[in-house]
C-alpha cells in the first residue's frame, strides 16, 4: 500500500489533518486507527433506546474562541449546552465549582451571608479564587470555609481520580480548584458551549469522508508500518509506545465505565453528579441530559471509576501530572526532534498532555496551516 500522508489515530487530531490535507490538496491520505469506530476519546452512539452514549465518558464542547467552532460547523449543526455539575457534599447536591449558591446550601443561612460579604469585600464579584489563595488567608472565617471546600470538595475526589493524593500532584492541580465569587452555576464559563445535534460521530463520518482519504480500522501502527509505504507520518498515538518505551512507560491514569439502564424517565436532576466522598467512583453521568427531546421512558447511566493504566488491559486516558513523568516525556521529545525530525507528534497522547477537543483541534489546524501544508512529497 502506498500513501502520501499515513496519519495513525483517527480522533480528533488525526482527522482534522486528514481532512484539511484532503480537502485542500489531491494528496493521498491513509487513516489507521486500532479502534474499531472512529472519533477517538469522542466517539458516540446510540442504544437500543436512541438514548446517545459517549462510550468514553461524557464530552462536553466548550472554547473560549470562535475558531474550533466554526470549523466544526461545517460538519454539524449545534445545540447550545452550558453544563453544570452538581456534587454530593454532607448529603446535598450542591454546584460545583464551588460558589455562592452551594455556599448557601452547606451552611446556616447567617454564616453563609457572612462568608459571602467577607469574599465579596475582600476579593470582589465574579471573580474564580483558587483554592490555595483562600487557605493562605488570616480572616478565620475565609481560612475555615477554604479548608472545608479542600477536605470536602476536592480531596478525596482527587485522591480517587489520580490514585495520589494532592500534596504528591503538580502542585498546578491543586492550584487549578478554583471558588466562583458569584451565583454561576455553570461548569464552563466560556463563550461558546454547545453539543452536536446529532453526535461527535457524524461529525467525524463527514470528515473523514472524501475520496482521497482510506480509513482503516482495527489497525495498529505497529502491524502496518512496513506494509505501507507513506512519505509522511503523522503520529496521534502514545510516544512511548512509538519508540518502544526506551525511557520507560508514561503513566496514565484510566477510567472503568459501568453502563446501567434504569426504567426511570430521570436517574438524576443533570447530567453529571460528583461524588467527591463515600464511593469508590467519582463520578456519574445521565446522557439523556446531553440531547434534545429524550422522552424515551428508561434512561441510561455511566458510573465512572478511575483506576490505574495497565497495558494492554484498559485504555490510557489521562497523564498523570507529575514532574517526573515531563521528564520522562521531555526525553522522547527530544529523542525524536533528534531521530525522526520528519514525523509529526500530536495529540493527547503523543504530547503527553491533557487536551479538551477545542485545544486539540485548535492546534490541528495550526499544525496543518504552519508546517504541513508546506510539506513537499
Ligand atoms: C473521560 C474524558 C472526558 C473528557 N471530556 C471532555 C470534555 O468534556 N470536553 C473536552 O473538550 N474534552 C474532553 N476530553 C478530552 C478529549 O477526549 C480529547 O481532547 C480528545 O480525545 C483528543 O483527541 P486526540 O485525537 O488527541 O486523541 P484521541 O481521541 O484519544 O484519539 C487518538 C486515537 O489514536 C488511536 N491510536 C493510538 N495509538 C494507535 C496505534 N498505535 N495505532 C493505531 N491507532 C492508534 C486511538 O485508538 C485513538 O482513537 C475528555 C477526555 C476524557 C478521557
Amino acid at each position: 500500500m502506498k500513501c502520501d500522508f499515513l496519519i495513525v489515530g483517527a480522533g480528533f487530531a488525526g482527522s482534522v489533518i486528514a481532512e484539511r490535507i484532503a480537502s485542500e490538496s489531491n494528496f493521498s491520505v491513509i487513516v489507521i486507527d486500532k479502534r474499531l469506530h472512529i472519533g477517538g476519546n469522542a466517539f458516540d452512539f446510540r442504544d437500543e433506546n436512541g438514548i446517545l452514549i459517549h462510550k468514553y465518558g461524557p464530552h462536553f464542547f466548550h472554547s473560549v474562541s470562535n475558531k474550533p467552532v466554526d470549523y466544526l460547523s461545517q460538519f454539524t449543526e449545534w445545540i447550545p449546552y452550558q453544563h453544570k455539575t452538581l456534587g454530593l457534599v454532607d448529603g446535598k447536591l450542591i454546584p460545583i465549582p464551588f460558589n455562592f449558591n452551594s455556599l448557601y446550601e452547606v451552611f446556616p443561612f447567617k454564616y453563609a451571608k457572612l462568608l459571602e460579604n467577607k469574599l465579596l469585600t475582600k476579593f470582589g464579584f465574579g471573580l474564580k479564587i483558587p483554592i490555595l489563595k483562600l487557605q493562605e488567608d488570616e480572616d478565620e472565617d475565609i481560612k475555615f470555609l477554604s479548608d472545608y471546600i479542600y477536605k470536602n470538595v476536592f480531596l478525596n475526589y482527587t485522591q480517587k481520580q489520580w490514585g495520589y493524593s494532592p500534596n504528591e500532584l503538580d502542585p498546578s492541580v491543586t492550584a487549578r480548584i478554583p471558588v466562583l465569587l458569584s451565583r454561576d452555576n455553570r461548569y464552563f464559563q466560556d463563550k461558546y458551549q454547545v453539543l452536536p445535534k446529532d453526535g461527535y460521530t457524524p461529525i467525524f463520518e463527514r470528515m473523514l469522508n472524501k475520496k482521497n482519504i482510506k480509513l482503516l480500522l482495527n489497525t495498529s501502527f505497529k502491524d502496518v508500518k512496513e506494509e505501507i509505504d507513506y512519505s509522511h507520518l503523522i503520529y496521534t498515538g502514545a510516544i512511548d509506545e512509538f519508540f518502544d518505551f526506551r525511557f520507560g512507560h508514561l503513566p496514565y491514569r484510566s477510567l472503568k465505565f459501568e453502563f446501567q439502564k434504569h426504567n426511570l424517565k430521570q436517574f438524576q436532576p443533570n447530567s453529571v453528579v460528583n461524588y467527591p466522598n463515600n464511593n469508590d467512583f467519582t463520578r456519574i453521568t445521565e446522557f439523556k441530559h446531553l440531547m434534545l427531546n429524550q422522552e424515551q421512558k428508561s434512561t441510561t447511566i455511566a458510573i465512572e471509576f478511575p483506576e490505574k493504566y495497565v497495558d494492554m488491559i484498559n485504555e490510557r486516558f489521562y497523564p498523570i501530572p507529575q514532574l517526573a513523568n515531563t521528564e520522562i516525556y521531555n526525553q522522547y521529545f527530544q529523542f525524536a526532534q533528534e531521530n525522526v525530525p520528519s514525523t509529526i507528534f500530536i495529540g493527547r497522547l503523543a504530547e503527553y498532555k491533557y487536551y479538551n477537543m477545542n485545544e486539540v483541534i485548535s492546534v490541528a489546524l495550526m499544525i496543518y496551516e504552519n508546517k504541513i501544508k508546506k510539506l513537499k512529497i
